[in-house]
C-alpha cells in the first residue's frame, strides 16, 4: 500500500484476551504505528520503552536503513503516536478530532520525509541511511492521508459489541465489520447461528 511516497506493507500480528495470536490488518501505516501502544479501549502492551524498540519497529517496517533512535525520537514518536490513535478514536466515533493533535500531525508532516528512489542507477539504492525524523514525518504525512476527506466514514470502530479496535476501511464497497473475521467475525457468527438456533427452539 503506498504511503505517501515510499511502500510500506501494512497489517500486524496480536495476542490480546485470552493469549490468541490474530492478524490484524488496520488499512493503514499509520495506524499500524498508533498500535505500538494503547489506542481506545483495547488494551495493547506498549511496544515503545526505550529508544532502541522505536529502532526495532522502524527497522522491521521501513524497507529502507533507518538510522538509530534516540530519547528525543522516542519522545517525537511516542506525541505523534498518541496523537494518532487520540484522532483514530474520534473519528471512528464520529466525533470531531483535537485542533492541538492536528497540528501535532500537520508538524510532523511539514519536516522532510523519505524520499522515493528507483532502482538501477549508478549509485545504489538503499545505500544511504534515513533519518528516525524523516521516519516519522513519513508516517506523519501517511496519517494525514488517513484523517483526510478521502477516508470519511471509513475509519471505524469493531462491530463486535465488546471489540474496541479501530481500522480503516479499505474495502471497495466499505463493507468491513469486523477488527479480523478470525477474531471478531466468526465469533460473531457463531452467537448468531446460536441466536437461531435457541429460537426455533424456543418455537
Ligand atoms: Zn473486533
Amino acid at each position: 500500500m503506498p504511503v505517501s511516497t515510499v511502500s510500506i506493507a501494512v497489517g500486524q500480528w496480536f495476542t490480546t484476551g485470552e493469549g490468541v495470536r490474530w492478524w490484524f490488518d488496520s488499512g493503514s501505516f499509520a495506524l499500524d504505528f498508533a498500535y505500538t501502544g494503547q489506542i481506545g479501549g483495547l488494551r495493547t502492551d506498549e511496544q515503545l520503552h526505550a529508544p532502541d524498540d522505536l529502532t526495532r519497529w522502524l527497522h522491521e517496517r521501513f524497507p529502507m536503513p533507518v538510522g538509530a533512535a534516540r530519547s528525543r525520537d522516542l519522545f517525537d514518536a511516542v506525541a505523534l503516536r498518541d496523537a494518532i490513535s487520540r484522532m483514530a478514536v474520534a473519528a471512528s466515533q464520529g466525533e470531531a478530532v483535537r485542533a492541538a493533535d492536528v497540528d501535532l500531525v500537520n508538524l510532523y508532516a511539514a519536516t522532510p520525509d523519505i524520499p522515493p528512489s528507483l532502482l538501477g542507477g549508478t549509485r545504489q539504492a538503499g545505500r544511504s541511511v534515513q533519518t528516525v525524523a524523516q521516519a516519522l514525518s513519513t508516517i506523519a504525512r501517511d496519517a494525514v492521508d488517513l484523517f483526510g476527506p478521502a477516508n470519511a466514514e471509513r475509519i471505524r470502530c469493531c462491530s463486535s459489541g465488546d471489540c474496541e479496535v479501530v481500522y480503516l476501511d479499505t474495502s471497495r464497497a466499505a463493507s468491513r465489520r469486523w477488527c479480523s473475521m478470525q477474531r471478531c467475525g466468526n465469533r460473531a457468527k457463531v452467537r448468531a447461528h446460536r441466536a437461531r438456533k435457541a429460537g426455533r427452539v424456543a418455537a
